[in-house]
């Protein structure tokens, strides 16, 4: 049967059921709901099937996204799962976590005016389903190489890398001080965006294929690097940002004054009922979140949830110049988060080294910066206080380059950064030949879906440099 074009003029985009907001606050749960088959398929055949798809070229990954809406669309859900894990290593994930309306969806030809396809939820649909219904990768043809590459981080970036290996015949031993895998997926991101069970089904999934974990293991501490050098053919550095960026005003060293990273990292783990120092219950308190990123977002929901009291974001920028997803503000405004926009914190006060608020300025916008967002300048003599007796930090997070980098050769940028560049021949090399490094360490803080793209680009830079 011709497919009729015009679809999309007769069924509008629906987005999988939302938990209502005073539902969702009680507990850390996911707060979407999933396709079925029916609205899954009804969803994809909106999609035009350009002959030039935007969609795909905006995706990091570069997934084959008209291919496999048209699979699911028709019903064939195992080539559909098939087809998606061709290029993406995490597309449940990604489906759940990736900013799509900046992505895939951003660049759907029906985001002008229509409502762009449901790219995510579908993506999600396909890979959920076919996993629950018991779909595994097929890797009966996969011939072994007999070579083995040590992969340090089980984030996104060392899990990317692993997947292309394995396919490859080549077996990637997965380090991680973690106790579970997943790096920011399962120690950073709350549960609310991103349930800690599909992180462990995934594990499942890259152990059938071949993957080995060795977890609670902190290279340069338990092991030495210089062992996975002698007992591997080459090694991948895929270990993630973790340098807490301090706003350099009087006061942050209060009491009551947290970082963003370790309060949900701790968060996360009493979730998991894991072993934490360090929890931090923000239930009852007045909180000020600082920052207006991703991270502050989490920030704020996490703690809607933990019961506080109220819960206020101030970010220097306006809501247009904001960089986190305008859909996650949207759910911590739903959630009860009251933003404060054009305010710039100059100090923490507080009595007896206990906080009792967060002194800010108000700013206009000039000029845009490099980055094309427009710089904040203080109003002199807007100076206000906003009472707080919790604060949280969120301003994002520099490289953490391990001490051990330069003794083996890996060079680092004046930012931190490992110098492993797209275009190295092979792709993602180090200065050392043996090393490659993808991810958040190699292009600075960013995406789930920007660190799958490096880990499994490192790794094709891999098998060229192992010539198999
Ligand atoms: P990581 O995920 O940081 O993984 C690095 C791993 O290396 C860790 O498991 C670490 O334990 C391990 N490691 C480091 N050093 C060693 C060592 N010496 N020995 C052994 N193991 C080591 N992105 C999105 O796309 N969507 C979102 O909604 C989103 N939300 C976020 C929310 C928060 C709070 C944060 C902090 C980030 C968020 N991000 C989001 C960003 C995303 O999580 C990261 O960009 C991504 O996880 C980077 O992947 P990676 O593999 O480079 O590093
Ligand atoms: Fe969209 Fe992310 Fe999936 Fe790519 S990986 S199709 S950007 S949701």
């Amino acid at each position: 049967m011709t497919k009729n074009n015009f679809q999309f003029l007769d069924v509008g985009r629906v987005d999988p059921k939302k938990l209502e907001a005073k539902e969702r606050v009680k507990g850390f749960g996911e707060i979407y709901g999933s396709f079925d088959a029916d609205s899954s398929a009804e969803q994809a055949d909106r999609c035009l099937e350009c002959g030039n798809p935007y969609c795909e070229w905006k995706c990091p990954v570069h997934n084959y996204i008209p291919n496999w809406l048209k699979l699911v669309s028709e019903g064939n859900l195992a080539q559909a799962a098939e087809l998606s894990h061709q290029t993406n290593t995490l597309p449940e994930i990604c489906g759940r976590v990736c900013p799509q309306d900046r992505l895939c969806e951003g660049a759907c030809t029906l985001n002008d005016g229509f409502g762009a396809v449901t790219i995510g939820s579908v993506e999600k649909y396909i890979a959920d389903t076919a996993l629950a219904e018991g779909w595994r990768p097929d890797l009966s043809h996969v011939v072994p190489t007999g070579k083995r590459v040590a992969v340090i981080g089980a984030g996104p970036a060392g899990l990317g890398c692993a997947d292309v290996l394995v396919r490859n015949g080549v077996k990637p031993v997965v380090y991680d001080r973690y106790p579970e895998i997943g790096g920011l997926l399962t120690f950073g991101i709350p549960e609310f965006k991103l349930e800690k069970e599909v992180v462990k089904r995934r594990r499942e999934v890259l152990e059938g294929m071949g993957v080995e974990f060795v977890l609670n293991t902190d290279i340069g501490k338990d092991i030495p690097f210089q062992q996975l050098l002698d007992e591997y053919d080459a090694v991948f550095l895929g270990m993630g940002t973790y340098t807490y960026m301090k706003g350099g005003f009087p006061g942050e060293d209060m009491q009551g004054v947290h970082e963003a990273l370790p309060y949900l990292v701790a968060n996360n783990k009493h979730l998991l009922d894991l072993p934490t120092e360090g929890y931090i219950s923000l239930e009852g308190k007045n909180v000020v979140v600082l920052g207006g990123g991703d991270t502050a977002m989490d920030c704020n929901r996490t703690a809607i949830r933990q019961g506080a009291n109220s819960v206020t974001c101030a970010y220097r920028r306006d809501e247009e110049n904001m960089p986190g997803s305008r859909r996650e503000v949207n759910n911590a405004r739903e959630e009860g988060v009251q933003f404060l926009w054009n305010r710039q914190p100059i100090e923490i006060v507080g009595e007896n080294n206990q906080v009792t608020g967060v002194k800010v300025v108000t700013t206009a916008l000039g000029e845009p910066d490099e980055r094309g967002r427009r710089r904040p300048e203080p109003v002199p003599g807007s100076e206000e206080i906003i009472p707080a007796d919790a604060v949280v930090i969120a301003f994002g997070f520099r490289p953490s380059p391990a001490p051990w980098f330069a003794e083996f050769g890996v060079n680092i940028d004046e930012g931190g950064r490992v110098v492993a560049p797209a275009e190295a021949q092979p792709a993602y090399q180090t200065s050392n030949p043996k090393i490659f490094a993808g991810g958040d360490m190699v292009r600075g803080s960013d995406l789930v879906v920007t660190a799958v793209w490096e880990g499994r680009q490192a790794a094709e830079g891999i098998l060229d440099y192992l010539e198999v």
